[in-house]
């Protein structure tokens, strides 16, 4: 029987957040701009960079896959602290530093030896990377608003080390959740950014910055979703924007059918939406998530209250939603399995 990723993968709703080749034992699944599984049958896939074996029906990728599993009603059911924070050591964060801040401060303590990230290149090229201490997670600073499969690297990670931190945009901090849960225990901890929607490179690189904002690539130092516009930074000073519409629509297909935007299945989830301009919003969701920020806490400067605050958070929840349900659920339709979106508390 094939895995159930099969029929993600078949309905272009794979999310590419990379745990399946993480977990697959044999390395029959490898994940670029979506997983692919090694089939005897079709052998183009393999070229194509499928895995290296050929699939023996395990099922272990089945239960890790963030979009077998479904979402969830309720995201906020789960947040047992919202406030907002700032790193006191933020030069070069996209808002308040706080998911680098915790990543140095656990190494400084000697809390975990590897966390997962993104760096990039002049080019705004990403590139998936592990980090092995606190000098490492300055070079991961900043959001690139491509895809990558970050939780494919814990494959090497698992091998290595033992406490293992993994950042990740929703469908990543899910599918670590389901890795700790069903798989592999060194997972200490899961820091979920918000996450509205994310690029191919290609697209991004080639499209939406020179076509759209009409900007030269090499010239950019940020880039940010906010206040309905993308914006970009340049070395010269200059800010260049467009409304988010003129972008949206090129984000991927997976992305038009995801209805988590704040992380749910993190330990601690961290955006910008929510809190004042340089700092962050910060939602502790689980008792792993409340350990962890007490050990950090003095590292950062805490605003309880932050305005606009979880009123404007649940908006782009419900917006997000709307957007997507519908298009998960006609998808849903066709799986063999059963998946949706579940009305419970996590
Ligand atoms: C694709 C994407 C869309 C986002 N959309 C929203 C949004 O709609 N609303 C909102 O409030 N916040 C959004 N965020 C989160 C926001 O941009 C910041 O990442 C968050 O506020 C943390 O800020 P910081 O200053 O703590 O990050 P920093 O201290 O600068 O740390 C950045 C961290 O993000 C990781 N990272 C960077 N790019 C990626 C990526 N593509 N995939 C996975 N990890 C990555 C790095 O490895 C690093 O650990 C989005 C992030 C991404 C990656
Ligand atoms: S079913 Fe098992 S062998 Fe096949 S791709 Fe999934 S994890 Fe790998
Ligand atoms: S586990 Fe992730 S990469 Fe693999 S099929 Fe599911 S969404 Fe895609
Ligand atoms: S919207 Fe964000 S969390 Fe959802 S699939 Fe796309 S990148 Fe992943």
């Amino acid at each position: 029987m094939p895995p159930k990723i099969a029929e993600v993968i078949e309905h272009d709703v794979c999310a590419a957040c990379g745990a399946c080749e993480a977990v697959c034992p044999i390395g029959a699944v490898s994940v670029k701009k979506a997983a692919e599984i090694r089939d005897p049958n079709n052998l183009g896939l393999y070229e194509k960079g499928a895995g290296y074996q050929v699939c023996e029906g395990c099922l272990t990728c089945s239960r890790i896959c963030p979009v077998v599993d479904g979402f969830i009603g309720d995201e906020l059911s789960n947040v047992r602290k919202f406030f907002g924070a700032k790193s006191k050591d933020n030069i070069g964060s996209q808002d308040g530093g706080v998911t680098s801040g915790i990543l140095k401060a656990l190494f400084k303590k000697g809390e975990i030896d590897c966390a997962v990230g993104i760096t990039r290149n002049e080019n705004w090229e990403p590139e998936v990377v592990l980090l092995t201490s606190a000098e490492d997670v300055e070079r991961t600073r900043g959001t690139k608003y491509t895809s990558d499969p970050v939780v494919a690297a814990l494959r090497e990670a698992f091998e290595k080390y033992d406490r293992i931190a993994v950042v990740g945009v929703p469908c990543q901090a899910h599918a670590a959740r389901l890795i700790r849960e069903n798989v592999n225990e060194k997972i200490v901890i899961i820091i979920g950014l918000l996450c509205m929607e994310s690029f191919h490179h290609e697209v991004m690189l080639h499209t939406i910055i020179p076509d759209v904002l009409k900007v030269n690539v090499q010239d950019i130092v940020k880039m940010e979703f906010t206040k309905g516009k993308f914006w970009v930074y340049t070395k010269d000073g200059e800010v260049h924007s467009v409304p988010i519409k003129d972008v949206a629509k090129y984000a991927r297909n997976p992305c038009h059918h995801c209805c988590d935007y704040t992380s749910v299945f993190a330990d601690i989830s961290v955006g910008s939406v929510g809190a004042p301009d340089g700092w962050n919003s910060v939602f502790i969701r689980t008792e792993t998530g409340e350990k962890y920020f007490d050990k950090v806490r003095d590292e950062m400067e805490i605003m309880e209250d932050p305005k606009p605050g979880l009123e404007l958070v649940g908006k782009l929840i419900d917006m997000k939603r709307k957007n997507n349900a519908e298009h998960f659920l006609e998808v849903c339709k066709e799986f063999s399995f059963e998946t949706g979106i579940r009305n419970e508390t996590i």
